[in-house]
């Protein structure tokens, strides 16, 4: 992409009503703009690094077996009295009349849809266990929102629920979602670590939230010292038992304030990190509690009835953008990681209108595009070379590749690293075989 040619509203001035950094320099790199209060406008560069969150998101829900559909954003307000949940959800609940006075609403959740879906649809326990996930907007009249997109009030939540025929099964479904939020946070490229997560009335010990640590989050986190180093496991066999894998984690302490238990802190003595975290993932096994009032149940072998037990499981995927520019950023602008990078180069041309120049630079630009390398070529002629510096790092492309005319004459470019700093001369011919080698 020719930077002449984008949309790429950079701010120059740090904006007043930004609070926390990734929320400053997701405005200062044009990546949104507030529509309303925790409304947003994805912009260009934005919406490019939410598509790569979210494909990262989709692709490790795939590997763990779930299966992607797609539900409405409005949704009637008769299945949410069916559960139960339609005066207690509350101010938050965005409600709304249609034309023929039928109550609606903006859903801030899908528990209720997805059971609706599967009760009228699936007849016989032969058809499970089935894991059904989205990736869809909610809507949530939050309170507060604040942080940018990291407290919305539309945002985008990739939400997954498993229906079993018992609560092992439930398990086994529920371990298969923690390990895919291990790999998925660990693409994007973020430490998220799972805790002990309230579970409300049901009980049980099986919620846990996943948290990435970062001074501005909103809770208060107390961890053993080892999860902050735990390898992340690689080749998965989904089909196999999880459950060692989900103990390895488990066991080493991990709580929010809400949950967190002070006595035993006591006793980690110099392995307690306390620190804040920011909410990017929630896992939940709640048995029974929609498919019981909602009438959600199977024949089984001997033609008995079976009350399905289910999990629900989000990942707060325009969140995560805020996220991880909480854990990933310096004095100059946003650290993109590779995954999840809106374009991996940036290609510099210091001196538009020198034919030299000129030809080096876009003869970089097609290669690089040839070669399937995303980048965005800055070719503005009314920018000096520093402002264009100062663009590439606010941005936080992987790689900054610098043509000018001195190293033209001589034959070679400059390739900078982004997250190290480091830069090198190197020639012209080897750009290419550099961008692919790291
Ligand atoms: P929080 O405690 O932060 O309000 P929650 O526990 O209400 O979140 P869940 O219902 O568990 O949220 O939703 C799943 C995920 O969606 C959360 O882990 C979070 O990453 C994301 N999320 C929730 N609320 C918001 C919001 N207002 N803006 C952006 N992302 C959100
Ligand atoms: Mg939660």
């Amino acid at each position: 992409m020719r930077l002449s040619r984008y949309f790429l509203p950079v701010l120059k001035e740090t904006p007043a009503e930004a609070q926390i950094v990734s929320h400053r320099l997701m405005l200062r790199a044009g990546l949104v703009r507030q529509h309303a209060a925790g409304i947003y406008n994805w912009l260009p560069l934005g919406h490019r690094v939410l598509r790569k969150v979210e494909q990262i998101v989709r692709e490790e829900q795939d590997r763990a077996g779930a299966i992607e559909m797609l539900m409405p954003t409005v949704q009637t307000a008769d299945v949410w009295r069916e559960s139960g949940r339609y005066d207690d959800y509350g101010r938050e609940m965005l409600r709304i009349v249609d034309r023929h006075d039928r109550e609606m609403l903006y859903g801030p959740t899908h528990e209720e849809v997805i059971t609706d879906v599967f009760r009228s649809m699936v007849r016989s326990y032969k058809d499970l266990p089935k894991t059904l996930y989205q990736i869809q907007w909610k809507f949530r009249d939050e309170v507060r929102p604040r942080f940018g997109v990291m407290r919305g009030r539309e945002f985008l939540m990739k939400d997954a629920y498993s229906f079993d025929l018992d609560e092992a099964a439930a398990r086994r479904a529920y371990n298969r979602m923690f390990v895919a939020y291990l790999r998925t946070f660990d693409r994007l490229g973020v430490r998220a670590i799972p805790m002990r997560a309230a579970t409300g009335p049901i009980g049980g010990n099986l919620s846990h939230e996943f948290l990435i640590l970062a001074d501005t989050g909103e809770s208060g986190v107390f961890v053993h010292r080892d999860l902050l180093n735990m390898q992340i496991p690689d080749a998965v066999d989904f089909d196999g038992d999880l459950q060692p894998l989900v103990d390895s984690w488990t066991g080493p302490y991990a709580a929010t304030d809400e949950m967190h238990a002070p006595a035993l802190e006591a006793s980690l003595g110099e392995n307690l990190v306390s620190a804040r975290g920011i909410e990017v993932g929630h896992i939940f096994y709640f048995g029974t509690k929609y498919s019981a009032p909602m009438g959600c149940r199977v024949a089984g072998p001997d033609g008995q009835d079976i009350v399905l037990h289910m999990g629900s499981y989000g990942i707060g995927v325009s969140r995560l953008v805020g996220a991880i520019i909480e854990s990933s950023h310096d004095e100059n602008g946003i650290i993109w990681p590779e995954s999840v990078a809106p374009f991996r180069v940036a290609l510099i041309n210091i001196k538009p209108g020198d034919p030299s120049v000129d030809a080096v630079a876009d003869a970089l630009y097609a290669d690089l595009r040839n070669a399937g390398v995303d980048v965005l070529y800055d070719d503005r002629a009314d920018e000096r070379a520093g402002a264009k510096f100062a663009t590439a790092d606010l941005i936080g492309l992987p790689w900054h590749v610098t043509v000018g005319p001195k190293g033209v004459a001589a034959g070679y470019v400059e390739l900078k690293c982004r997250r190290t700093g480091e830069k090198r001369d190197v020639s012209v011919e080897s750009v290419l075989s550099h961008l692919t080698s790291v």
